[in-house]
């Protein structure tokens, strides 16, 4: 599956990151990137603001 971080719904929390971490990824800046293809439904689902997206 391919994901999407919606920048300015993310808060940086680095859940996605910790659940996921072959898809999700904190950039530089805080804010969370989905660099890679792959499971990301557990992310999906916990993060706490809905900011990541599928096939986008
Ligand atoms: S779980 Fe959501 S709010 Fe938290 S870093 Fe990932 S995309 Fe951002």
């Amino acid at each position: 599956m391919k994901y999407c971080v919606d920048e300015a719904a993310c808060i940086g929390c680095g859940l996605c990151a910790e659940l996921n971490p072959e898809v999700f990824k904190i950039k530089d800046d805080g804010i969370a990137e989905a660099y890679s293809e792959g499971e990301g439904e557990e992310a999906k689902d916990s993060c706490p603001t809905g900011a990541i997206k599928e096939d986008c």
